[in-house]
């Protein structure tokens, strides 16, 4: 129910753990993250609270081999299809696509018949495994192309971040109905659910426009709808501290 992206300059985890944490008031019963460190993704994700996956993270962290990770995204669940698992707690990965997903698939069902026709069979019980499974099943290395052919098949209400795994550092991002702004800041681009998770970093942002993509890269946001034209975002400014 809380959804966060960031690639840029700084330690990725905690500015998803601290952005996570400013989106507890939404209310979630697992939390996860998902980051690029040592050339591939890395998921960690649990039931519980923002604290739980702090835990989970840190006993996993002693590794002399940490290298670091500067880009991640990162997800707080109020489950509403499968139960309160590890498994079913986000991110999901398949194939070459991790995401996260605030919202409902409405027709998942159909699209889950779908893929398993083509042998992709989901682990988890989400909707949310279900549209993961379907972009992985449409990549061919043009992420554009895959997120707008999605989009025409997948019913329902959605915010996404999506990251590709032979795409180190960049962030794709759209959304349906459910909330997403963004704001790029001296430490680099950062995407959520609400503006409280973006505050500590710019008082700058835009309201992501519904079935817009979103690409976040380390020193700029791209804005485009979802033929690849590109759309200038309209910058609003908060004049409140937090
Ligand atoms: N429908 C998805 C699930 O149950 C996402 C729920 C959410 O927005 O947290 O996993």
């Amino acid at each position: 129910c809380g959804i966060i992206g960031f690639t840029g300059y700084t330690e990725a985890k905690k500015v998803l753990i601290d952005g996570l944490t400013a989106l507890e008031y939404r209310g979630y019963d697992s939390a996860g993250i998902a980051f690029y460190e040592g050339g591939s993704i890395n998921t960690i994700k649990t039931t519980g609270k923002v604290a739980a996956l702090t835990d989970k993270i840190a006993a996993l962290n002693t590794s002399a081999e940490d290298t670091g990770s500067t880009c991640g995204i990162g997800h707080t669940r109020w489950a509403t299809h499968g139960g309160v698992t590890d498994t079913n707690a986000h991110p999901h990965t398949a194939g070459k696509v991790t995401l996260i997903h605030n919202g409902i698939i409405e027709n998942y069902r159909e699209l889950e018949i779908r893929l398993k026709e083509e042998g992709r069979i989901p682990i988890s019980q989400t909707d949310t495994e279900i549209a993961a499974l379907l972009l992985d099943s449409l990549y061919e290395g043009d992420a554009l192309k895959a997120i707008k052919q999605a989009v025409e098949l997948i019913e329902g209400a959605y915010a996404f971040c999506i990251l590709f795994a032979d795409q180190p550092e960049v962030i794709y991002s759209l959304r349906n109905s459910s909330p997403l702004v963004a704001c790029h800041a001296k430490e680099g681009s950062i995407i959520a659910s609400d503006m409280v998770a973006l505050i500590d970093y710019s008082k700058d942002y835009f309201v992501v426009p519904e079935m817009h993509v979103v690409i976040l890269k380390k020193d700029k946001i791209i804005l485009t709808d979802l033929d690849g034209n590109l759309v200038c975002p309209r910058i609003l400014h908060v004049n409140w501290d937090m």
